[in-house]
């Protein structure tokens, strides 16, 4: 049994909110991109829909399953980089990466600070940051599934 990662009382029922009550849930009418993945270690499974259009994200959804970080992650990642210009999703994606890599959180990441303890525990990590790799992939055109973007 891994040892769950100690959170700041507000960060954890932030967090715990986000895993009752995923954001952005479910799959996206007139989505024009797909990507999805999974961190093994854990069994964590993301799956998300997006709407890029001149380069934003109009809209954004995911589903999956998995432990409560894993899935909060992406609740709040959905609610952080949604209406936001790609260039603007990969900057917080690559702040997040690095704050959990132990660095101090960069200045564009809002709520998903929450995230900052999990930086303690190496094998959570891959729980927290799988969303964002999943994104990553799904702002790259090889996920467009239907032509129409700007
Ligand atoms: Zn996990």
């Amino acid at each position: 049994m891994a040892v769950e990662p100690q959170f700041d009382e507000l960060y954890r029922e932030l967090i715990l909110d986000h895993y009752r009550r995923p954001r952005n849930n479910g799959a996206l009418a007139g989505a024009n991109r797909h990507a999805e993945g999974v961190n093994p270690v854990c069994g964590d499974e993301i799956t998300l829909d997006l709407l890029m259009d001149d380069g934003t994200v109009e809209n954004i959804a995911f589903h999956g399953v998995g432990c409560s970080i894993s899935q909060s992650s992406a609740s709040m990642m959905t609610e952080r980089v949604k209406g936001r210009p790609r260039d603007e999703a990969l900057r917080v994606g690559a702040q997040f990466k690095e704050m959990l890599s132990g660095a101090a959180p960069g200045p564009d990441l809002g709520d998903l600070e929450a995230f900052q303890g999990v930086a303690q525990f190496p094998v959570r990590v891959k729980c927290a940051l799988l969303c964002w790799k999943v994104l990553e992939e799904g702002l790259q055109p090889s996920s467009i599934t239907t032509g129409g973007e700007a």
